[in-house]
């Protein structure tokens, strides 16, 4: 099969499109054509390289997989894949937590992944689509969708009438996040860059839209709120806003993080920390069966991935180039020749 594997860390160079063999599905496997496959800013850490992590190489990426089964499964069902793989033996996995399991792995991470022309999966990793939704929208859905639900519902659990504060709106995660917290009867305020972007941010369900390069964010949150500060801030960005999203927290707000896109420093005031009853909440990724949940309301047309563009699957440089330079609203997706 073709596929964009590297050999070594680096840039968006190192991105070959090259022969590479066809994947083997083992027992419990399905053989899966890829149709598309979505971009996550974990494509960009494992391609840089990240400290204590071995990848195996030559490596293909890939967690955000939608196509059709080959083997394995009943031939040409068209399907979504889980990223997340686990045991499926240990407490964790079967309480439901697999996300906490110790052997949790990605498609993609440990294993290949989806920028290719075909991807294996565990049998319990796919997800069939409904006729009337595409293969580009459903391989920007799993990932992110999956983990802005977990963030939301089952860490901060956000409740109707609760504000919520979702940094940069035109990230995976963040558009992910506008549109359940709107399903959820939350309102939004929405940080975003440019013109643009608060635009289509407020077209998600933005109810406020903040312009994270012109204005004053914990200011900006405070008059929004009447002074009093968001219940739930959705965390993803890092250094850069730690700071601004604490101080922007409501007395007994929750702060959910799943990520450090800017850099792993968050330093926090002890005594912030305990007279403002504030919590601070790791997340990542979610349950199957939180993505089984969040599903439905994607099958029934109530949340919609933000597709930002297509790229042929050859293409992933230029696509990871974009990313990088944050030119993107929403998702990218890698399209392997028909
Ligand atoms: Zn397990």
């Amino acid at each position: 099969m073709q596929a964009v594997r590297f050999h070594q860390h680096g840039g968006p160079e190192v991105l070959m499109f090259e022969d590479a063999p066809d994947p083997v599905p083992g027992p419990g496997e399905a053989l899966v054509r890829v149709r598309a496959c979505a971009l996550n800013h974990l494509d960009l850490w494992q391609r840089r390289g990240m400290a204590k992590v071995r990848l195996p190489f030559p490596h293909i990426s890939g967690a955000d997989v939608a196509g059709e089964v080959v083997s394995g499964a009943p031939a040409g069902t068209r399907v979504m894949l889980q990223p997340g793989v686990s045991c499926g033996a240990c407490a964790s996995c079967l309480s439901g937590r697999d996300n906490l399991c110790a052997s949790y792995d990605l498609l993609g991470y440990m294993r290949d992944g989806g920028y290719a022309e075909y991807v294996k999966a565990p049998l319990a990793n796919l997800i069939p689509i409904p006729d009337h939704v595409g293969f580009v929208e459903a391989a920007a859905f799993p990932l992110t969708f999956l983990t802005a639900w977990h963030m939301l519902v089952g860490r901060a659990a956000l409740r109707a009438g609760e504000t919520t504060l979702v940094l940069a709106a035109g990230s995976g995660v963040g558009q992910a996040a506008i549109q359940i917290a709107k399903l959820l009867g939350a309102r939004v305020i929405a940080t975003a860059g440019g013109a643009e972007k608060r635009e289509r941010a407020r077209a998600l369900g933005a109810d406020e839209v903040i312009d994270h390069y012109d204005q004053d964010l914990t200011a900006e949150v405070r008059r929004l709120t009447g002074g009093r500060g968001v219940e739930v801030v959705v965390e993803h960005v890092g250094e850069a806003t730690w700071e601004r999203s604490v101080r922007s927290l409501a007395r007994g707000g929750r702060l959910v993080t799943c990520g450090a896109t800017t850099g792993p420093a968050g330093p926090i005031d002890l005594r912030v920390l305990f007279a403002r009853q504030i919590s601070l909440l790791g997340s990542y990724m979610g349950g199957k069966a939180e993505l089984l949940e969040v599903s439905r309301f994607f099958f029934e047309g109530r949340l919609r991935p933000a597709v930002d563009l297509t790229f042929p699957l050859r293409d992933a440089a230029a696509a990871h180039a974009r990313l990088e330079r944050k030119e993107q609203f929403g998702k990218i997706v890698l399209m392997p020749d028909p």
